[in-house]
């Protein structure tokens, strides 16, 4: 089955019982046991439920992955996949990365002993020359947030295999439906499902899919042990979001497209950052692991005075957090997202007063355009 097909059947006939075509939403702490030492296969939804099981098992088919595991947050699930190391453990993260990950390691991860070191891994020699004795693993995105660079996943997994280390991706940008990063040799895809996964800007919810079931196990031991889990409400929430991942996508990577080229064009703005461009440094190693660019541009004006002067007269667009739904947002990294990231690392990555982010949503294009060009002006 190809996989636009496979994210449309996730959950068709969960529920043998009564056929449902929608995945019944479980809402139940715990399951009767039919005997002493018998069990239904569920116990309690702490460790296991159907509902967050369909939307694991369907998350994990389209990673192409062992298990696939459903959280509260992407925040939740990242935590998780942290806490599979251990004290005198060190990390090698991606220099431009989401805030909150970098908050995480920086001022949590590092409290319990594991140090990390923060590397440009789009080159993989720096990469490579900062692995330590104790370094356990490297984590990544890519395209990263907000500056869209872009990290060669098999040329670092063969790096991760050499070492013995593990390779995790932040799958979020791109999700499998344009980058399966599973099968280009990474150990660990996570995201923040709250983004494209759901698509809606209604839920917040996190992921995890593992390459190989021993990882796998870990997870799956973690998840039960510190309850983070997706509700079963939340669950049905993003199955139902899912089932549009793959024409979200297309629409998503075929406005951003259009819209890329013609901030590339306007006389105001000095950079955009987009892998689809031809400028894009990466683009090369972009198309050599993924289908599509995804919906993310960022740009850069002239003037910072003009940040919120864009800001303030967009009205179509909307000035928000996040991003990956529906609905076009627009948003500036260095005041919002990535406010945790040192002045200085922003700096050098180029997370200015003048940089801005755009979550180009679903609509038509023209209609995108337009706002950015009566707030440009
Ligand atoms: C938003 C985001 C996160 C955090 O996810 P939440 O669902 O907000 O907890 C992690 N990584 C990336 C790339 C993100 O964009």
């Amino acid at each position: 089955m190809n996989l636009e097909s496979k994210i449309v059947h996730i959950g068709i006939n969960s529920d043998k019982k009564t056929g449902a075509i929608s995945t019944p939403i479980y809402n139940t702490a715990s399951f009767a046991h039919p005997a002493l030492g018998k069990s239904t296969g569920f116990d309690y939804t702490r460790s296991k439920n159907p509902t967050r099981q369909v939307v694991e098992d369907g998350i994990a088919l389209l990673e192409n992955g062992s298990d696939g595991f459903a959280f509260s947050s992407g925040m939740a699930a990242i935590t998780t996949v942290l806490m599979l190391y251990k004290t005198g453990d060190h990390i090698i993260l991606a220099d431009d990365c989401y805030g909150g990950t970098y908050r995480l390691f920086n001022k949590l991860f590092t409290n319990y002993g594991i140090s990390f070191s923060v590397v440009d891994t789009s080159s993989a020699k720096l990469t490579a020359a900062a692995i330590k004795e104790n370094t356990k693993a490297i984590f990544i995105e890519t395209p990263t947030n907000p500056m869209m660079k872009i990290t060669d996943i098999a040329a670092l997994a063969g790096i991760c295999k050499e070492h013995n280390m593990q390779l995790i991706v932040d799958n979020t940008f791109l999700t499998p439906y344009f980058q399966r990063p599973l099968e280009l040799g990474a150990d660990i895809v996570v995201h923040s499902g709250t983004k494209y996964l759901a698509g809606h800007n209604d839920l917040l919810c996190g992921v995890i899919v593992t390459r190989e079931n021993t990882i796998g196990e870990k997870i799956r031991f973690l998840q039960n042990a510190t309850g983070n889990m997706l509700s079963p409400n939340d669950s049905w929430l993003l199955i139902r979001g899912l089932k549009t991942l793959g024409l979200r996508m297309e629409k998503h990577n075929e406005n951003a497209g259009k819209i890329a080229k013609w901030l590339s064009t306007q006389p105001h703005i000095t950079n955009v950052y987009y892998p689809g461009l031809l400028t894009h440094p990466g683009k090369k190693i972009h198309d050599k692991q993924a289908s599509g660019c995804g919906g993310i541009i960022s740009f850069a004006v002239d003037d910072a005075a003009r940040v919120p002067q864009i800001l303030s007269r967009v009205k179509f667009i909307q000035f928000a957090e996040s991003l990956g739904g529906v609905e076009s947002l627009i948003t500036f990294p260095a005041c919002q997202t990535h406010m945790d990231i040192p002045l200085k690392i922003r700096q050098q990555l180029g997370i200015t007063d003048k940089l801005l982010r755009l979550s180009v949503g679903i609509e038509n294009s023209q209609d995108i355009i337009d706002d950015l060009q009566q707030a440009l002006q």
